[in-house]
């Protein structure tokens, strides 16, 4: 049996529930989300959230340092109507309770990172997505027209077509009124209609071997999205962050690059220091050549990891700079003050996504979609740090705007009634091995052939293996009772398949993407890789 509401919002991170609260002001809203409602990128961001708040910055300035990082790709009117934006998403955090850094106990305390000219990053001490988080969820539970469903996985959007069930895809009276949804408590599986879907399921560092994203970044929003059919873009834009520690339950472990802002040396396993063959700062060259420098090591040499070295510090001096990172690293048995660190480079963010406006709107009408899995112009070929929260929540308040002004008509809508789910296979698999070894694979196929550094070479092989892949998957998927593993492993190969078009198709470097092949920018490629699975399905 189906279910319906108002308004149905995929992920429970800083952008599923600041579009909640927005929403519940004049409609019901149900979030489902996958696990805990916590378990969310959100609650780990660290830095902070970039806005023009001091007397000697401007908007015009974080403007260009946005221009600046995104390489050439970014739309410089979602850029400035973005940022612009900005210092009122603060107000509002600050007005519902979050409690920032001041700097005397009354003004906001602003910090400085790479690629920012002035000082604009408001934070929570070095803990700002647990802060905005916090305020959010309790807001949101204190609110009665939002009810929020954990352990819900969305698995399908309910569309008024079956993508693929005709010869040729008509898109002119395409729409979305739900998702087909998997309660991971009792096993079901069923549709829950609604007059608006906002997708904000976040990014998807899963597909990589090493990621700092949580469990729950598998892209679920992206590869839903492209099975319907909406437009996808800029996928080979993954930002790594270079030093993530190396260990078999520390994943997704960071290492700060304030570790090498204090001297700390990274090397190779026979102990050698090899940045000064990358770059004349050496260990402190921007973050994308840092981590291109310890891919190269590790595909030369064949090493697991690289060493990050601050050992020749006074032992004191590194445990009051760094006592988290210190305490954390002790627990997984390394004393960095006596042993160099094994670190390495770990998928952290994706520009890309589904494509946007700027109202939130994809190209399939009556979905939406928020956060790290939207593609909406503001990053182009690279993030300037901080400015994902910040894009979360400014357009979380568009969406919400968007919706409003047509709620009047949209909430006359009768949604239709939908066929129960094709449970499709009904017996449990017995080879939950298969499951995991699939997963392992495509995330080596992606880490070897699809990480930092690509090639023509690379890109075919990982073409012919996910390809490969996704037959085996769908095997498994249309005959094997669904399970939560199983529609994570599904999404996860269609991410990979995005990510693996969209830079093959870009036969030049740029921003975040880099390949041995084309090492240059072409003016002449200045444009977003656009994909969608029509293309496939109708050639
Ligand atoms: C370690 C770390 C540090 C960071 N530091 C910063 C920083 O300082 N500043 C900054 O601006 N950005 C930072 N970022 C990036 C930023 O945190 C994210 O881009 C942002 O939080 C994304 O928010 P979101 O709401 O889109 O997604 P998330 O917060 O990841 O939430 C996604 C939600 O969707 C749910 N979900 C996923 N799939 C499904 C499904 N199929 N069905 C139902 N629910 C689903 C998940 O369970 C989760 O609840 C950092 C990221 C990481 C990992």
């Amino acid at each position: 049996m189906g279910k319906e509401c108002d308004i149905l919002i995929v992920g429970s991170g800083v952008a599923g529930l600041t579009l909640a609260l927005k929403l519940s002001k004049f409609a019901r809203v149900v979030v489902i989300t996958k696990k805990g409602a916590d378990d969310t990128a959100t609650a780990r961001a660290q830095g902070g959230i970039a806005t023009v708040l001091d007397s000697s910055d401007d908007f015009k300035y974080h403007i260009q340092d946005t221009i600046d990082a995104g390489a050439g790709l970014c739309n410089s009117h979602v850029v400035e109507t973005i940022i612009s934006s900005g210092p009122g998403s603060i107000r509002e955090l600050v007005n519902l309770g979050a409690r920032f850094t001041t700097s005397d106990g009354e003004n906001l305390d602003l910090g400085r990172e790479g690629g920012h000219s002035h000082r604009r990053i408001v934070h929570a001490q070095d803990m700002t997505g647990r802060e905005i988080h916090r305020v959010l969820l309790e807001t949101a539970l204190n609110s009665d027209n939002i009810e929020i469903y954990e352990n819900h996985t969305a698995l399908n959007l309910v569309t008024n077509h079956q993508l693929g069930s005709t010869e040729k895809f008509d898109t002119s009276d395409y729409k979305c009124f739900g998702c087909y949804v998997h309660d991971a408590d009792t096993g079901e599986v069923f549709s829950w209609t609604a007059k608006s879907v906002t997708l904000a399921s976040g990014g998807a560092g899963k597909v990589y071997r090493y990621t700092s994203n949580p469990d729950v970044a598998t892209g679920a929003g992206i590869a839903i999205a492209y099975r319907a059919g909406a437009d996808i873009a800029n996928m080979e834009f993954i930002q790594f962050h270079p030093t993530c520690l190396y260990h078999p339950e520390a994943k997704s472990f960071l290492i700060s690059e304030a570790v090498r802002g204090e001297g700390g040396i990274l090397r190779t396993l026979d102990g050698a220091p090899f940045m000064e063959k990358y770059h004349h700062s050496k260990d402190l060259a921007p973050r994308d050549i840092v981590a291109r420098a310890i891919d190269s090591e590790l595909k030369t040499k064949g090493d697991d990891h690289v060493l990050l070295d601050i050992t020749h510090l006074p032992a004191r001096q590194v445990i009051d700079r760094f006592p988290n990172i210190y305490q954390m690293c002790l627990e997984y048995g390394f004393d960095m003050t006596k042993d160099p660190l094994p670190v390495v480079p770990a998928a952290h963010y994706l520009c890309g996504g589904v494509v946007t406006d700027l109202d939130g709107r994809t190209s399939i009408p009556g979905l939406y979609a928020c956060g790290e899995v939207a593609c909406t112009g503001l990053h182009g070929a690279n993030r300037l740090p901080s400015n994902s929260l910040l894009e979360s929540l400014v357009m979380a308040d568009r969406i919400a705007r968007a919706i409003e002004r047509s709620w009047t008509e949209t909430s006359r809508v009768k949604l239709p009634s939908i066929p129960d789910w094709d449970p499709g296979g009904s017996v449990d698999s017995d080879e939950m091995i298969v499951i995991k070894h699939n997963w392992d694979e495509i995330r080596s196929t992606m880490s070897n052939y699809v990480g930092i550094v690509r090639s023509n070479r690379r890109l075919k092989r990982a073409t012919h293996r996910i390809e490969l892949l996704r037959q085996e998957v769908n095997e498994y998927y249309w005959n094997f009772r669904i399970t939560r593993e199983l529609i994570e492993l599904r999404n996860i190969v269609t991410v990979a398949e995005t990510i693996v078009r969209c830079a093959t198709r870009r036969k030049e470097s740029r921003g975040l993407h880099f390949t041995l092949d084309y090492p240059e920018t072409d003016s002449n490629q200045r444009s977003d890789t656009v994909i969608t699975i029509r293309d496939e399905v109708t050639k």
